[in-house]
């Protein structure tokens, strides 16, 4: 394994072994089961999980499931799928649910310290009355009830004597703190829902402020990273675990949380997308989810690889998308299959090529990799290329195919366009052409050059082909906070599908295999939409991009 690069977390991690405040580096990856990973979870859990890893530590996959109405087990089971194939194992796997019973006691023992208290206010009220940044809050009236009165309402709480929104249980600390978060945050709230984990065995649920350090107690994680938004509660974060006296006292971190250009990166934003029909599920290609970047094509590898490189600070930014593209080009270059396809099919029939014979050419898998060897690729009569490599009229500078012109099938011959046949309506339909048996590639012949190098694939041993060419789903300064507007920016030209042939040994491929098609890009086999007999292909990235070097 090799070490992560050098970050502030890990400076802290090396400066907490040195002096013994911790014995072991535990950590955790906590998310809520309320839709599917996306990119920036990924370096979430690359940062956790690596590490851990690097000083023998562990980590834990734990469920932040304390909102019942907005988790599924669907969403579970696809996290666990997404965390393992990035190629992470985890040490435990909890949920928070596991640990109602012990957080009630913590709110217990808060209650009977004096230091939380049962609270009449509605959720609005609450809100109206908590200040602003400038203005100190206003004690809720029910702030000075008794002990007593406080354990037997919050019991009666917990019993499902009252109904939703009616009571909350509040911690008391101090509504003139200037920490928004301190004053008095609700720490409890009731409803009557039935959870995907204890079923109906509670209808109280603790806040995840409360519930967050009491899980990273529980557990021992020593060093509970998050990002930047929950810097305001750290001072809670704390107090709980001061208050609770736990018997572990860890203490989170936080740093910055990724962006990528040309997308949006909230699960409530992704949610829309799915639920609007506007994607096709949680893992379109054309999402950032990490199950979208797989079905795309991404590889476990390049998105490491991606994580590392982006670096963990404490400053905002936005990553170009770019940046994620460079990090699979490099992954599948030398591992990638070469192969010819054909988008835009444009037949060419080769004219003094004898009828009804096929030969077959060799050709190399991978020009950057002579260890992944040799095909053979049979050639014939009649052979498809793209429509835009011939012009009938073409400008200078244009050496592909156009009357006249002769031109280097890669891996094959030189071949001279003689004749343009046209449909009814004027349209180009097919090629005649000549070719020169002397100029067999491979054969070392020099008598003349030519300029140009298309790519084909012979017609009748090409296995028809879908591919699946994507545009960002959102423009980029689409990241705004307001639900209802960034759906206007949503690019109605995102996908776009086209039919065409890739060579016969691609004819059964059925799982995510990758290829590189020469002058298109790299592709990946989509798992949902080929049929056998019938692949379908995802672009991931173009070949070449202006950010390379
Ligand atoms: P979202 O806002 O997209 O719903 P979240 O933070 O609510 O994300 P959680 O399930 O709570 O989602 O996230 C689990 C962990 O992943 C948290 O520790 C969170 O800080 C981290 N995380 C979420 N989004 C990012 C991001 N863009 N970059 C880095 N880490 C992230
Ligand atoms: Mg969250
Ligand atoms: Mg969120």
């Amino acid at each position: 394994k090799s070490p992560s690069s050098s970050n502030f977390i890990k400076n802290i991690v090396i400066e907490d072994l040195e002096a013994g405040r911790v014995t072991e580096v535990v950590t955790r990856f906590p998310p809520e089961p309320n839709g599917y990973l996306h990119i920036g979870h990924a370096k979430s859990i690359c940062l956790n999980f690596e590490l851990a890893d690097e000083f023998n530590g562990r980590t834990n996959l734990r469920f932040d499931d304390t909102n019942p109405l907005k988790e599924d087990l669907e969403f579970v089971n696809a996290i666990k799928e997404d965390v393992r194939w990035l190629g992470f194992e985890w040490d435990e796997l909890h949920y928070a649910s596991e640990y109602f019973g012990q957080m009630y006691e913590y709110a217990v023992r808060l209650i009977r310290k004096g230091k939380a208290f049962v609270c009449d206010l509605t959720a609005d009220e609450i809100r109206e009355q908590r200040g602003t940044l400038t203005e100190p809050g206003r004690n809720s009236p029910y702030r000075d009830r008794s002990v007593e009165e406080n354990l037997d309402l919050f019991e009666r709480m917990r019993k499902g004597e009252f109904p939703d929104g009616t009571k909350t249980l509040r911690a008391k600390i101090n509504m003139a703190s200037p920490n928004i978060n301190l004053r008095d945050p609700v720490i409890y709230r009731i409803s009557h829902a039935v959870h995907h984990q204890t079923g109906d065995a509670w209808c109280i649920y603790p806040m995840y402020a409360y519930a967050h350090p009491i899980e990273d107690a529980i557990e021992g994680v020593t060093h509970s990273i998050c990002t930047l938004e929950f810097e305001d509660q750290r001072p809670f974060y704390d107090w709980v675990i001061e208050e609770c006296e736990t018997p572990a006292k860890p203490r989170q971190y936080e740093f910055n949380r990724l962006n990528v250009t040309n997308t949006v990166m909230s699960k409530r934003k992704l949610k829309k997308l799915v639920e609007e029909q506007i994607v096709d599920g949680w893992d379109d290609p054309r999402m950032p989810t990490i199950s979208g970047m797989r079905r795309k094509g991404y590889t476990p590898e390049a998105i490491r690889a991606f994580c590392r490189d982006v670096g963990v600070g404490k400053s905002y930014g936005v990553v170009d998308e770019r940046q994620l593209e460079h990090f699979i080009r490099e992954d599948l270059k030398l591992k990638a299959l070469r192969t010819m396809a054909v988008l835009r099919p444009l037949k060419v029939v080769i004219t003094n090529y004898p009828e009804g014979e096929t030969e077959w050419l060799e050709a190399e898998n991978n020009a950057e990799n002579p260890e992944m060897g040799n095909r053979q690729i049979p050639f014939s009569r009649e052979i498809y290329i793209e429509q835009d490599d011939f012009m009938e009229n073409p400008p200078s500078k244009y050496f592909r195919l156009f009357p006249g012109n002769e031109v280097r099938l890669k891996h094959a011959y030189f071949v001279k366009c003689e004749e343009v046949v046209k449909n009814e309506a004027g349209e180009v339909v097919e090629l005649r052409c000549t070719y020169d048996p002397e100029t067999k590639s491979g054969s070392g012949f020099t008598g003349r050059k030519v300029k140009g190098t298309i790519h084909w694939v012979d017609a009748s041993n090409a296995v028809p082909a879908e591919f699946r060419l994507y545009e960002p789903l959102i423009a980029d300064e689409a990241e705004d906070d307001d639900e209802g507007t960034f759906l206007d920016h949503v690019n109605p030209n995102s996908l776009e599908t086209l039919q065409g042939f890739v060579e016969p040994g691609l004819k059964d491929v059925t799982g995510q295999e990758k290829f590189q098609f020469f002058r298109h890009g790299y592709f990946n086999v989509d798992p949902k939409v080929s049929e056998p007999g019938r692949p379908a292909f995802n672009r991931i990235v173009s070949l070449k991009s202006s950010f390379d070097p």
